[in-house]
C-alpha cells in the first residue's frame, strides 16, 4: 500500500493508473467497521482502491468538534493495509487549501433540511472537498455510507448536476450488536448514553412499521417518533423529519420513497441515524 501525503504525488500516481477501474472511499479516518465495509465492497469491484483520510475543516462550523474529532493515523494505516487498499491519501490542510478559494460552492434545496439546517455551511464544505478529491483521484466508482443519507443525496446532486463521470454507490449502515449505528464519534458517548442511543434506531423502525401498517401521515409518524426519543433518552432532539428521498422535499403523506431521519444531541456528541423506505414501508438499504 502506498501512503501519499501530497496533492502533487496523488495526481502523479493517478496518471500511472491507465486502463484500470478506480474505486474511491472518502473518509475522515478513525476507521470502524462502517468504513471497512465500504473498502471491502470497493476492493471487490475495482482494479485499484484509493481511500482518503482528511478531516475537512470546511465542513465544520465554528462551535463544532473539528479540534476534538478523533484521529489515529497509525491505526488507520494498519487497517487500510489489512483491507488491501492500494493508495491511502492523507493530505495536509495547507496542501488541500493553499489559498482562500476564489470560487465557492453552495448546496441548494438538499442542504436546507435535516443536518444542513442545524449545520449551516456543512454541505458546502462537503461538496467543495469532494469536488477537489474527485478531480485529483478521478474515480470510476465512489462508495459512501447510507448512514449519512443526506450526504448521499447531496453527493448524488453534485455528480448529476456537474456531470462527474462517476457511479455513486451507497451501502448499508453497519451497526453495533444493539443496533446503534457505528460512528467515529461514538467514543464520546457515556455508558448510560450508549444504552439510550439504541432508541434512535428503535424509534426509526417504529416509524417505518407504522407505514407498513398503512399509516400515511408524516406528521403523525413524526409525533410518535419524537415521543419515543423523549421518553426513552435524555438526549435533546435536534430534528425528526420525514422527507422525499433523494430530493429531500417536504411531504405531508407517504406516497413515494422517503427518509425518516433523526439527530439527537447527547452531552458531548450529536448522533444521527435514518431509515429509507418506500410508500408501503419496504426498507431500502442501499443505493447504486
Ligand atoms: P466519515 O469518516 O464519518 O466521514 O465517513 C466516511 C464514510 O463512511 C462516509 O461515506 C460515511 O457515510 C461512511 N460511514 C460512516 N459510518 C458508517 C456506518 N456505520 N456504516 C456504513 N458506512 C458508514
Amino acid at each position: 500500500m502506498k501512503i501519499i501525503k501530497s496533492v502533487k504525488s496523488m495526481l502523479e500516481e493517478r496518471m500511472q493508473m491507465i486502463n484500470k477501474t478506480v474505486g474511491f472511499v472518502p473518509t475522515m479516518g478513525f476507521f470502524h467497521d462502517g468504513h471497512l465495509s465500504l473498502m471491502q465492497q470497493a476492493r471487490d469491484e475495482n482494479d485499484v482502491l484509493i481511500v482518503s483520510v482528511f478531516v475537512n475543516p470546511l465542513q465544520f462550523g465554528e462551535n463544532e468538534d473539528f479540534n476534538t474529532y478523533p484521529r489515529d493515523e497509525d491505526r488507520d494505516i494498519r487497517l487500510a493495509k489489512e483491507q488491501g487498499v492500494d493508495v491511502l491519501f492523507i493530505p495536509k490542510i495547507a496542501d488541500m487549501y493553499p489559498t482562500e478559494l476564489s470560487v465557492t460552492m453552495v448546496v441548494g434545496q438538499r442542504a436546507n433540511v435535516l443536518c444542513g439546517r442545524s449545520r449551516p455551511g456543512h454541505f458546502n464544505g462537503v461538496v467543495t472537498v469532494l469536488t477537489k478529491l474527485f478531480n485529483l483521484i478521478q474515480p470510476h466508482q465512489v462508495y459512501v455510507g447510507m448512514k449519512d443519507a443526506q450526504q448521499v443525496a447531496v453527493i448524488d446532486g453534485l455528480i448529476t448536476d456537474y456531470n462527474f463521470p462517476i457511479r455513486l454507490i451507497g451501502l448499508p449502515t453497519i451497526r453495533e450488536e444493539n443496533g446503534l449505528a457505528k460512528s467515529s464519534r461514538n467514543v464520546y458517548l457515556a455508558s448510560q448514553e450508549q444504552d439510550e442511543a439504541v432508541w434512535i434506531q428503535k424509534a426509526l423502525k417504529l416509524g417505518q412499521e407504522l407505514v407498513t401498517e398503512d399509516e400515511k401521515s408524516a406528521a403523525d409518524i413524526i409525533k410518535i417518533v419524537k415521543q419515543t426519543i423523549s421518553v426513552e433518552t435524555q438526549g435533546r432532539i435536534d430534528y425528526v423529519e420525514l422527507l422525499s428521498y433523494p430530493t429531500l422535499g417536504v411531504i405531508d403523506r407517504i406516497e413515494e420513497t422517503v427518509i425518516l431521519a433523526i439527530a439527537v444531541n447527547f452531552k458531548n456528541v450529536r448522533l444521527i441515524d435514518s431509515i429509507i423506505f418506500n410508500h408501503n414501508g419496504t426498507i431500502i438499504e442501499r443505493l447504486s
